[in-house]
């Protein structure tokens, strides 16, 4: 997928937010929703997308930059909280060379402690129901 590539509205969390396919929310407002990463990097890695259909950072209309921004802020200091991180990884992809592999923007937040590495992007497996079941409830508690 080129970085002018056109917004697919199939992809997979367009379908979330929809509500065509299930997710772990742990936040939404006016301008995003935000849910744990299924594959997670780290316990409590949570993705946060805009509402609007923007496919990555490039194309998201300026005009909701700020609002958005503001809404990352507050999922991670709520993530920061839930999991008493020593510190926190934000990052975001775009485009396939890029290393994005759902094409609508989205914000990592995975929380750190002292110590303890990430495993590698794409190649984590799928977490324990059970696992992500707390995690999102210690997020939700946490705002
Ligand atoms: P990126 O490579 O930056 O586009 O990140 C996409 C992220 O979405 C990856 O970290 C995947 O683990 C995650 N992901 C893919 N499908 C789902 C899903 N159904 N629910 C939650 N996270 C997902």
């Amino acid at each position: 997928m080129h970085l002018s590539s056109a917004y697919d509205p199939q992809n997979i969390f367009a379908k979330i937010l929809r509500g065509e396919m299930p997710c772990l929310k742990v936040y939404e407002d006016a301008v995003c929703l935000a849910f744990l990463d299924i594959f997670p990097q780290g316990p409590g890695h949570t993705l946060v997308i805009p509402k609007v259909a923007a496919t990555n950072l490039l194309t998201l209309p300026a005009d909701a930059l700020g609002p958005y921004m503001v809404s990352v802020q507050k999922v991670a200091k709520a993530v920061q909280k839930a999991f008493e991180a020593d510190g926190l990884t934000v990052f975001q992809f775009n485009g396939a060379a890029g290393g994005q592999t759902v094409f609508h923007l989205h914000f990592h937040i995975i929380p750190r402690q002292e110590g303890v590495g990430l495993k590698g992007h794409g190649q984590a497996g799928k977490a324990s129901e059970e696992d992500l079941i707390a995690q999102q409830a210690a997020i939700i508690a946490a705002f």
